[in-house]
């Protein structure tokens, strides 16, 4: 198999009527930066709170950075997970570790099923097809990825690797990703990233995963600005799609 050239995919998570302002000002960063191409991890209704098929400047403006590049990947549909009665570890995983995010951690296949048919449908109805989906925390349980692969996405990822749906295929590759809830963490990740893009060396694929509070932290969004030019100079931007296509060739 022929190796991909060496690539930096870009995401920007939760992205949504409530965060478009920041999501703005990330894009325009990134693209100063030489990142004009990023894939874009959108939330259906968004703490139910923001649905995206009844915005549609919203969505014309998805269609938009789509047309320049971007792309639209699925991320969970409410990007909430209802309190359930849980073991002990499952609440650890998803309580503490996601804030109660993590909406695709333990759904059934069936309810996974529907929430996916709704999020396709909506999205397709103003112009929006993602091939990709990504759980919200990327915690995703086997029910649910069975679920994503049924309804024909192609792709998803998790924090330490990218899956070809169809082939089975996965990479791996860590995600850089910061964690800012408190400033213990906020110090933390900068060491750790900074670590973490050290190790990864000549992976073909190089994941900076990035959420809108990010942004509100200059020592972060410094060092992932920083970290984006320096990785620059030895790979090109693209999109997870645009990786799927790359690693199967
Ligand atoms: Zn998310």
């Amino acid at each position: 198999m022929q190796t991909p050239r060496q690539s930096l995919v870009v995401s920007i998570h939760d992205v949504s009527p409530l965060t478009q302002a920041v999501v703005h000002t990330m894009l325009a960063d990134l693209a100063d930066a030489g990142v004009s191409r990023t894939s874009l991890l959108v939330v259906p209704d968004h703490h139910k709170k923001a649905p995206v098929a009844h915005d549609a400047s919203f969505c014309r403006e998805l269609r938009n950075l789509v047309s320049c590049g971007h792309e639209v990947v699925l991320h969970g549909y409410y990007h909430l997970r209802p309190p359930k009665q849980t073991t002990l570890l499952k609440s650890l995983i998803t309580e503490h570790y996601t804030a109660g995010e993590g909406e695709f951690f333990d759904l059934s296949q069936e309810e996974a099923a529907e929430r996916l048919a709704k999020a396709k449908r909506e999205f397709a109805e103003n112009g929006l097809h993602p091939v990709g989906f990504i759980a919200p925390a990327w915690l995703l349980g086997a029910e649910a990825e069975a679920a994503v692969k049924d309804a024909g996405f192609q792709y998803t990822t998790r924090l330490q690797t990218f899956k070809d749906l169809a082939t089975g295929r996965e990479d791996l590759s860590q995600s850089l990703v910061w964690s800012v809830r408190a400033a213990w963490r906020r110090i933390i990740s900068l060491g750790w990233n900074a670590y973490l893009l050290n190790r990864l060396g000549e992976n073909p694929l190089v994941r900076i995963g990035l959420h809108p509070p990010d942004w509100s932290h200059p020592a972060i969004r410094r060092q992932v600005l920083r970290i984006v030019r320096a990785t620059l100079a030895a790979r090109e931007p693209i999109t997870y799609e645009g990786w799927l296509h790359r690693a199967r060739v």
